[in-house]
């Protein structure tokens, strides 16, 4: 079951990047931009928040539960399956049990990760000793939150995590999205 991500009462800020033009796409691909997952992946992300709390930190969601529909926008702009996963497959997203997301400070600065959310280039994966080491050190404390969270990584994007058995889950129709652009 998808449930709505409490923003306030975790104290997560939700910037959901596809309700905005500021995406892969250039436009904004939901309509109605609310931050849901699976119940299971809430539970771990209120899990993820406590730790970082604990450290003087929050998360920053860009992207949760993201409609099928959506999938395929992303696909036509980005049709790269490294970094869009192919729609016909079906995105973890799409099954609400993955997030995007970073981590700010205590001022609601977004830590330096190195490269942005959706970047499409080598530097975005994990690993990468060419950025610099602070955001080699972001990465790494983004990693052991959401790992000790109990949430699986993705080594070819930083901020993507997801539950380690997406796949039990399954895909979700919705109607939360922009309506067609061409
Ligand atoms: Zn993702």
């Amino acid at each position: 079951m998808l449930v709505p991500v409490d923003a306030e009462l975790n104290g997560i800020i939700v910037s959901l990047a596809y309700g905005t033009p500021d995406n892969l796409s250039g436009r904004p691909i939901y309509r109605n931009p609310i931050c849901l997952l699976q119940t299971d992946a809430a539970e771990k992300l209120l899990r993820a928040t406590g730790l970082a709390r604990a450290i003087g930190l929050r998360l920053k969601v860009f992207d949760a539960y993201r409609p099928p529909e959506a999938q395929w926008r992303l696909w036509e702009a980005c049709p790269d399956p490294t970094f869009v996963a192919d729609p016909r497959r079906g995105s973890p997203h799409s099954r609400g049990v993955a997030v995007d997301l970073t981590l700010v400070d205590g001022s609601g600065r977004p830590l330096d990760m190195g490269t942005g959310f959706d970047a499409t280039v080598d530097q975005s994966h994990h690993g990468r000793t060419d950025i610099p080491p602070e955001a080699q050190r972001n990465r790494f404390t983004l990693l052991g939150i959401m790992t000790a969270a109990g949430w699986d990584n993705y080594s070819k994007e930083w901020w993507h995590y997801q539950l380690f058995d997406a796949r039990r889950y399954p895909l979700v129709a919705d109607g939360a999205m922009a309506p067609p652009l061409l």
